[in-house]
């Protein structure tokens, strides 16, 4: 039985647990927090898309990845997704660019005309002369399916340390055989970095540089108002939208997923206010709808924007990368397997961390 060591108990940490532990292996799961998903995937806007993407191999991965969605929620049993669909709005030029490119790619499209959006989203004060619709895409609420998938793991024999910050890998001649907490050691056949942000210090203790970009971004909630909003909608680039509790969503930095935001901006607190003048003006109405959470969090961002995923050492394995709601699934899938010895995963070359250092 293979003893793997996951460090983080985000998204990506908790479905390597289910998956792995699902398949016999013995897994501990280790985070610095008192909560799983207090970092990125607790912050996170949720949506599962493949619109949004940065190669041909990356669209096909995410493809991959509402597949794998599907998969896991026929298997987990959790009420946490919602496949609403998505509005995609901009400007003629780029909109008919964005149907060519997805066509060629095969993804399933419609162009929808200011009658038919009016239809779909009758709440906008302003529906747009046109628009994308992709049937395909949909969101889940990312803590809720953490929490789920690690009591699951749990389930299945996963021990899941909270408070426990990793300090540091242990090396034995070029592999890695374990990791270093605070007071104790814990020896490890297989040791995975789904640490996030924290990645690239634990990578740097075994002397690897991960480049990593930095990436602020505020998430805004506002308070249950009744349903205004049925399919997310991607409206020149400002993404939004409403959760079955009512809850109004929305990343307060505008493009977000390809966001090149370095710093948050001085009082985000009036960016806060200026998205939700944004976001009631979208709406018929008199303007009710307002901040009832935001909060800032850090996006885990590989140096060229792509995933970083696979191994880096033998007993060292890294998952670390953005868009981890929409791939975080499929991830637990294709490196499970890995780990557990099946042949490299073909869909994974493009994304191996060792582009890093080669
Ligand atoms: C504002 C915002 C909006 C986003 N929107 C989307 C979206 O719509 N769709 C999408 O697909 N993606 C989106 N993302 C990206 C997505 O949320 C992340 O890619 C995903 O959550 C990454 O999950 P993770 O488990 O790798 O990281 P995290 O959730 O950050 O988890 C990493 C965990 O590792 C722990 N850790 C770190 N270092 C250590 C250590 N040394 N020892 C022990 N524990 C450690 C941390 O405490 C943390 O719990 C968004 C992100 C943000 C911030």
């Amino acid at each position: 039985m293979q003893n793997v060591v996951i460090i983080g108990a985000g998204l990506i940490g908790a479905g390597l647990a289910y998956r792995l532990a699902q398949a016999g292996a013995r897994v501990t799961v280790l985070d610095a927090m008192a909560q799983p998903a207090t970092q990125a995937s607790g912050h996170s806007f949720g949506w599962i898309n493949a619109s949004y993407y940065l190669t041909p191999a990356h669209h096909h991965l995410r493809v991959a990845g509402i597949a794998a969605h599907h998969r896991l929620a026929r298997d987990l049993g959790a009420d946490v997704w919602e496949w609403q669909g998505c509005l995609w709005v901009e400007e003629a030029a780029a909109l008919d660019q964005m149907a060519a490119d997805l066509g060629h790619l095969g993804y399933e499209l419609q162009d929808l005309t200011r009658p038919q959006i009016a239809a779909r989203a009758p709440a906008l004060a302003h529906p747009p002369p046109r628009a994308l619709y992709l049937r395909q895409e949909g969101a889940v609420d990312p803590a809720a399916l953490t929490r789920a998938l690690l009591a699951k793991a749990e389930s299945l024999g996963a021990r899941v340390l909270m408070n426990s910050p990793v300090t540091g890998l242990i090396p034995r001649g070029e592999s890695v055989c374990g990791v270093r907490l605070a007071a104790q050691e814990i020896a490890a056949d297989q040791v995975i970095v789904a640490a996030g942000t924290g990645a690239a210090a634990l990578l740097a203790g075994v002397g690897l540089h991960l480049p990593m970009l930095h990436r602020p971004g505020v998430i805004l909630a506002t308070q249950a108002v009744p349903q205004r909003l049925a399919p997310i909608l991607a409206i020149n680039g400002q993404e939004v939208r409403q959760d079955r509790n009512g809850h109004v969503w929305m990343p307060v930095a505008a493009h977000h997923q390809s966001d090149a935001t370095e710093t948050l901006p001085a009082d985000p607190q009036a960016s806060v206010d200026a998205a939700l003048a944004a976001l009631n003006a979208l709406f018929h109405g008199p303007p009710i709808l307002r901040a009832a959470h935001w909060a800032a969090a850090y996006r885990p961002v590989p140096g060229d924007s792509l995933p970083a995923i696979g191994p880096v050492a033998p007993g060292l394995w890294l998952a670390v990368l953005h868009s981890g709601i929409t791939l975080g699934p499929l991830v637990a899938d294709l490196l499970t397997a890995e780990v557990l010895g099946a042949p490299a995963a073909p869909d994974l070359s493009p994304f191996r961390p060792t582009r890093f250092w080669p």
